[in-house]
């Protein structure tokens, strides 16, 4: 067997002798790096210090009692304004081609309203809800997967059953979600990542919007809960144009099936960023109504920092190519990673333009294998089965890698750890070893 023939060779085609022999080398390697008592981190998607840096000035931008007096002349300082500053809402409408009065800049957490909606839904029912969901029999919700494990937990924490529907290269399967919600009225909504999906960074694409715009629902109170995390998340060229679900859903009548999600948690600061819900004059209505309940009000001051600081929707895009410049590296040097093993055929992955991950399938049965390999070596990932309701991934095969937060040096020797321990776990599972 000759070294150039054995490198390119896919796993599934090789002997049982050059299996062991791989597992051999692959071993080795593998102490090698575990010896070293290396502590990285890949799991979360969170910016790295650089990326935070960006936006260190906002905090000096209110300095006097005149930064704080919106254009109004409401005074950010006091009571007042449930829904949000206009200045900032004018800064969301242009960012989501949505009118100022469809929206609600809240506050730090986009999190925090999807559960306050979901809450909401649950204790109250939505506009068009026969009785509070918390009331009916049953209720389900479509998630499509691999999906955003937080969204899962939600579902999870009010008892929602949870319905797995595959995710394709367009968005989620639709011929699936069109049978499943047209013939069960138990199954209330769907959450969807449409543009930069975690894990994937798929697209969602313009015939897939249109499908969700039309949806015939059994349940009339179904809602699609569309969260925009990475609306403006490029990092390779310009952010993709996509429809407009919320215009595109008012041509079929279905506006108050959409809600909106966004914030800036990766645009300025995670945790103290600015979170919008976007949705239709009824849902707005109700929404402020419980709202005018439930808080006196969001941080204003907050808004008028993100006011002061990006000026307008064109200067947070300005700011996300300087993301770009930082992030686009980190991913190239996991892509690299990657694409160094692609010729064994034991993964498949989606290189993606924008959002915060990279989803990695490897062999069925062989994720958990890998999450421990690599743990083992010092190098945390999101653990195996996170990106699907329940924490159970039927074929144990995704991972979902974050490439932002660790310096590049930390980030090429993670990634390095990364195709060993898959190399590994994928010959020993052909081996039979576990
Ligand atoms: N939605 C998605 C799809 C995410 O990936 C994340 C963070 O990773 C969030 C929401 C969290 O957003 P926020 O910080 O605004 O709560």
């Amino acid at each position: 067997m000759s070294g150039t023939r054995y490198i390119s060779m896919k796993y599934c085609e090789m002997s049982q002798a050059e299996l062991a022999l791989e597992m051999k080398h692959m071993t080795e390697e593998y102490n090698n790096w575990k010896s070293k008592g290396l502590k990285l981190d890949m799991s979360r998607g969170k910016p790295g210090k650089e990326q935070l840096a960006l936006t260190q000035d906002m905090l000096g931008v209110i300095s006097s009692p005149k930064d704080c007096i919106t254009e109004s002349g409401l005074d950010c300082r006091n009571y007042g304004l449930l829904d949000g500053i206009p200045e900032a809402k004018r800064i969301f409408s242009d960012i989501l081609g949505i009118p100022t009065k469809n929206l609600i800049v809240a506050g730090n957490s986009s999190l925090n309203i999807m559960y306050d909606e979901m809450s909401r839904a649950m204790l109250f029912g939505v506009v068009g809800s026969e009785r509070p969901w918390c009331r009916e029999e049953k209720i389900k919700f479509l998630c499509p997967v691999p999906g955003y494990d937080r969204h899962f937990s939600i579902c999870e924490l009010m008892g929602i059953e949870m319905i797995c529907v595959d995710m394709t290269p367009e968005g989620p399967d639709m011929d699936t979600v069109e049978r499943l919600v047209s013939a069960d009225p138990s199954i209330k909504g769907i959450w969807c990542v449409p543009k930069y999906s975690n894990p994937d960074g798929i697209v969602y694409s313009d015939e897939t919007i249109r499908r969700f715009a039309a949806l015939r629902t059994a349940a009339p109170d179904f809602r699609i809960f569309w969260d925009n995390a990475y609306v403006v998340h490029s990092f390779d060229g310009e952010p993709a144009e996509q429809l407009n679900l919320f215009h595109e859903a008012a041509k079929y009548g279905n506006q108050d099936k959409v809600l909106m999600f966004t914030s800036t948690s990766k645009i300025s600061f995670p945790g103290s960023g600015l979170a919008v819900l976007a949705a239709s004059d009824a849902n707005i209505r109700r929404t402020c109504q419980s709202l005018s309940i439930q808080t006196i009000g969001y941080d204003k001051l907050n808004q008028m920092r993100h006011v002061k600081f990006f000026g307008s929707a064109e200067g947070i895009m300005d700011h996300m190519r300087k993301h770009a410049a930082i992030i686009k590296p980190k991913f190239e040097i996991l892509f690299d990673a990657l694409d160094s093993i692609a010729e064994y055929g034991i993964t498949e992955w989606i290189r993606p333009k924008g959002g915060y991950f990279i989803g990695l399938n490897v062999p069925d049965g062989c994720a958990s294998r890998v999450y421990q390999l690599m743990n083992e070596a010092g190098v945390t990932v999101t653990h195996a089965g996170a990106t699907f309701p329940y924490g159970k991934d039927p074929r144990d095969r995704n991972l979902r890698l974050a490439p932002t937060f660790p310096s590049n040096e930390e980030l090429t020797i993670a990634s390095k750890i990364l195709t060993v321990c898959v190399r590994l776990a994928s010959v020993e599972k052909l081996l039979n070893l576990f």
